[in-house]
């Protein structure tokens, strides 16, 4: 079986930064509430940039469970086999993309 150590510990440290910005993120969500008077193009660009507040907050949601389950993967030696056929993922992949779970072929299906 191959040595994901260094893998591992280079995901524990990606999960802690994606927590951080993560807090980051959601922080910001509480404070755009904060009851001021401000004019309609004001209002507009807060709601945008609440969107994108949005959008960042479920993106690094998402990969905060992507990587955590790395983790777990490492920890069970199922690392480097997809998940969904159980075929091993290209080394090269893993490189590019430490917290994938599937081969290329199936994550090319979604
Ligand atoms: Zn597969």
């Amino acid at each position: 079986m191959a040595d994901y150590s260094e893998v591992r510990d280079h995901l524990v440290a990606l999960l802690a930064e994606q927590e951080q910005r993560f807090h980051k993120i959601t922080d910001n969500i509480t404070h755009a509430n904060e009851p001021l008077s401000r004019d309609f193009a004001e209002q507009a660009t807060e709601l945008e940039n609440s969107e994108v507040v949005d959008f960042l907050g479920n993106f690094t949601r998402a990969e905060i469970v992507q990587i955590r389950q790395a983790i777990k993967r490492i920890d069970e030696g199922e690392y480097s086999n997809c998940i969904v056929c159980g075929e091993p993922i290209n080394p090269e992949r893993l490189k590019i993309l430490p917290f994938t779970a599937k081969c290329i072929r199936c994550a090319s299906k979604e």
